[in-house]
């Protein structure tokens, strides 16, 4: 049976303040995230890594950032939310 889950958390990287809405678990301020699913949202990874947005890529008009851990460095997708910081995603872009 799918259950959504909705997880509010502070930002590790930034201090701010995220609302979970049961997809996302990045944060929409700096885009980092927290190395914690094998598949989106199943929460299945030990690792506990922070992952670092090193870059960004654009795919049928959909914008995903890409996240290395900086613990075991597997790189991630992340597909982006409306509230996500947009200038952030440039900066990602002009300074990878
Ligand atoms: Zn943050
Ligand atoms: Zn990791």
């Amino acid at each position: 049976m799918f259950k959504k889950r909705v997880e509010n958390f502070v930002c590790e990287n930034c201090g701010e303040g995220v609302d979970g809405n049961g997809y996302t678990n990045h944060c929409p301020h700096c885009l980092w995230s927290k190395h914690v699913d094998n598949d989106p949202g199943d929460r299945a990874n030990e690792c506990n890594g922070m992952m670092c947005p090193i870059d960004t890529e654009e795919k049928d008009g959909e914008w995903r950032v890409i996240q290395k851990c900086q613990k075991c460095g597997k790189i991630h997708k992340n597909k982006l939310s409306p509230e996500d910081k947009f200038d952030k995603l440039v900066q990602i872009n002009k300074n990878p």
